[in-house]
């Protein structure tokens, strides 16, 4: 066939517009030109169903040891005892997880997805809310940090099998401890989603779930800037209702049921590429560049949060502590739709997102979720983002002017077109 030049088109185009824009999506990065190469390499050719050692086709002594690598690397970044590479996303991590912990119509407890959740901590138009009983915590209206009394009365109350701290929209620490504390009261069992800042927490930038929590899930395309996946991890020596260690009978057990939950319970033969791909992130994110790559996020996330504020928007819990915040902009008299929509126009890209305590629908919303991790991937430090909060805010101003959004979008290709990204 010759080549099929409608996709490579597109995928041309794509590779331009993430060239020339301004990437402030919280949950996007760029990954390295080796991660791309690994991604897309001949191991997506590669049936691997089951484990390295224990497969259940020919073949596989190679992706064997891809596999392994990814998993010792992952340990070794993460501290951790056990470690699943496997899910092919986040929510399939997730999926693995309850699949093997709870049974439907078991009561989770997970973070409001208005708050701040994801949508498999519970959402009702989710399989975690249609399948479970979910119940859930929120933030504090006056300061927009999770409520811990409520966090511990709603766990009382409730009785959940199962407790998620994690969250897509949430730019303060998360209180791990107390949550195990909470979790011990009612005997549950406390998961993490670190999706959002796993970067964050490898290179030990902000507080790590692995100590505290029974099991931890995440996605590996995010801060910790890997393929497109998820992963399922256990951390060391401590106390678990599984075990003692995770050395004891019981925690290897655990260790087998995840691997089970994942395959054959919830998804068929691995992506052995992405699985490379993720090996090859995994590296990059052991370096001391990256440990400055994620300084950076930090700094140029609390430096633009600033910024904001500096010019009237109201950012919620008043600034950041990790590579994202969310904007209020109902003193604006702008909607998160309205913003998502014309910012894109000056190819800044965002997405709209409810604020705690929302008035308006997820399709509409008033708020904006931007996040550091892209742009510091291209090299914009602290001093840049007055300026990138100033092409945000000139549309955002202007929400009418096609003008001034025309010439916004010319700053931005001025700014961004000559900073390298891919070197193919
Ligand atoms: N968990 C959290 C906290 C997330 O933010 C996300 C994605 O945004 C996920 C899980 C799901 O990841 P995926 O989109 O890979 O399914």
């Amino acid at each position: 066939m010759d080549r099929d030049t409608q996709i490579f088109d597109l995928v041309e185009a794509e590779k331009n517009r993430q060239i020339n824009g301004l990437e402030l999506i919280a949950s996007e990065n760029f990954v390295s030109d080796q991660v791309l190469e690994a991604a897309g390499s001949v191991l997506t050719n590669k049936y691997a169903e089951g484990y390295p050692g224990k497969r259940y086709y020919g073949g596989c002594e190679i992706v064997d040891e891809v596999e392994t690598l990814a998993i010792e690397r992952a340990k070794e970044l993460f501290n951790a005892e056990y470690v699943n590479v496997q899910p092919h996303s986040g929510s399939q991590a997730n999926t693995a997880v309850y699949s093997v912990c709870l049974k439907p119509g078991d009561t989770i407890l997970g973070f409001d997805l208005s708050h701040g959740g994801h949508l498999t901590h519970g959402s009702p138009v989710n399989f975690s809310g249609k399948l479970y009983n979910p119940v859930f915590y929120g933030v504090i209206k006056e300061t927009g940090l999770i409520d811990y009394d409520h966090v511990r009365e709603m766990a009382h109350k409730e009785k959940p099998k199962m407790i998620i701290a994690g969250a897509s929209a949430y730019s303060r620490e998360f209180d791990y401890k107390k949550f195990r504390e909470i979790a011990d009261e009612v005997g549950a069992i406390l998961l993490a989603d670190m999706a959002h800042p796993a970067g964050l927490i490898a290179k030990g930038l902000i507080s790590d779930p692995l100590p505290h929590c029974h099991i931890v899930t995440t996605t590996t395309h995010k801060t910790i800037r890997g393929p497109r996946g998820g992963m399922i991890l256990m951390g060391k020596d401590f106390e678990n209702p599984y075990g003692q260690k995770l050395k004891s009978g019981k925690l290897k057990k655990m260790s087998s049921l995840l691997n089970s939950g994942v395959f054959p319970g919830n998804q068929g033969g691995p992506l052995e590429h992405i699985i490379a791909a993720k090996a090859v992130a995994f590296g990059e994110a052991l370096t001391d560049e990256f440990l400055h790559y994620m300084v950076q996020v930090k700094k140029n996330a609390k430096a633009m949060a600033e910024a904001f504020m500096k010019r009237g928007y109201d950012v919620v819990s008043g600034g950041t502590d990790n590579h994202m915040m969310l904007i209020d902009l109902r003193n604006k008299g702008v909607t998160g739709k309205q913003a998502e929509e014309t910012l894109v126009k000056a190819e800044i890209t965002v997405n709209k997102n409810m604020v705690p305590f929302d008035d308006k629908s997820p399709f509409v919303t008033s708020g904006i979720r931007i996040g550091t991790p892209a742009i510091t991937t291209r090299g914009l430090k602290e001093d840049d983002m007055d300026k990138v909060v100033g092409f945000v805010d000139a549309v955002i101003s202007n929400i009418e002017d096609e003008s001034i959004i025309e010439k916004t979008k010319n700053e931005i290709h001025e700014m961004m077109g000559h900073r390298p990204l891919f070197q193919f």
